[in-house]
């Protein structure tokens, strides 16, 4: 399917993989509303940097974890967009600890975002879909929420819970026009991940491939499943091989 002209949700799209997705979605000439809690300049310059590409791109300050502010945020972007085809789930965060040293406030915050944020944009977003007949959803899990990861019980369950909502998501949309996909990526090479120590790492030798991702390799597979008609609730696993 032909992206060019089609408009785009990508939360998270300050920096980062949302960012890539961004920028690769305004390449195939798919309109961006850049949805991100970070700064203003960071929101700034994405928008400076997908709209090199001659589509329009519009930031939006939102916390994902907020029914409201998400209500509030689809809303303006119902305004200036008019429609929206396509919709990429990608905010997330991480409060990494041994869960005997978890915090239940770190807990709740990651499940709020990485989980429940993206029950609260789906439902926004696919409440316009269902009217359009047609909508192409990918949220990002990751091989955490599909194998497990010592010191992310809280993000592992969150990216778990991403997979279990969008095999059902793609159940109860699929009559009407809507597929929903994850993508699952491995260990990429992010603000998220700067603090992995890679030199001689044995985190690098658990990877088939032998190298860390990049953003580019994530947001191909997203484009992908974004441009199919025929693949609904799948995950794509893009991890260097990681979680075969
Ligand atoms: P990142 O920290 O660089 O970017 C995340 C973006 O999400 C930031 O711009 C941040 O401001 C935004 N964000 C955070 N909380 C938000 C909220 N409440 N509302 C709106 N926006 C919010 O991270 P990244 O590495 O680019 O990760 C992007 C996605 O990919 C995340 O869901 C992450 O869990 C997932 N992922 C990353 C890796 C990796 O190795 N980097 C691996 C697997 C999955």
């Amino acid at each position: 399917m032909d992206l060019k002209g089609k408009n785009a949700v990508v939360t998270g799209a300050s920096r980062g993989i949302g960012l890539q997705i961004a920028v690769d979605l305004a390449k195939q000439g798919a309109n961006v509303a850049i949805v991100d809690i970070g700064s203003e300049e960071a929101a700034k310059a994405a928008v400076e940097t997908v709209s090199s590409y001659g589509v329009k791109a519009v930031s939006y300050r939102c916390d994902v974890s907020s029914g409201a502010s998400v209500k509030e945020t689809v809303a303006a972007i119902k305004k200036d967009f008019a429609t929206v085809e396509l919709l990429v789930n990608n905010a997330g965060i991480t409060r990494d600890n041994l869960m005997n040293f978890m915090k239940e406030e770190d807990f709740e915050a990651v499940i709020n975002v990485n989980l429940k944020g993206v029950f609260n944009m789906t439902k926004a977003v696919s409440a316009l879909m269902i009217r359009q007949k047609f909508g192409r959803i990918v949220n990002i899990s990751s091989v955490s929420g599909m194998m497990g990861n010592a010191g992310q019980v809280n993000y592992a369950a969150s990216k778990a819970g991403v997979i279990g909502l969008t095999k059902s998501v793609a159940r109860e949309l699929a009559s009407r026009g809507i597929t929903c996909n994850a993508v699952a990526p491995g260990f990429i090479e992010t603000a998220m991940t700067k603090d992995l120590s890679t030199e001689n790492s044995p985190l690098i030798a658990s990877i088939p491939l032998g190298r860390m991702g990049q953003v580019e390799d994530v947001a191909q597979a997203v484009v992908f499943l974004l441009s199919t008609d025929y693949i609904t609730g799948e995950v794509l696993r893009v991890d260097g091989g990681i979680a075969m």
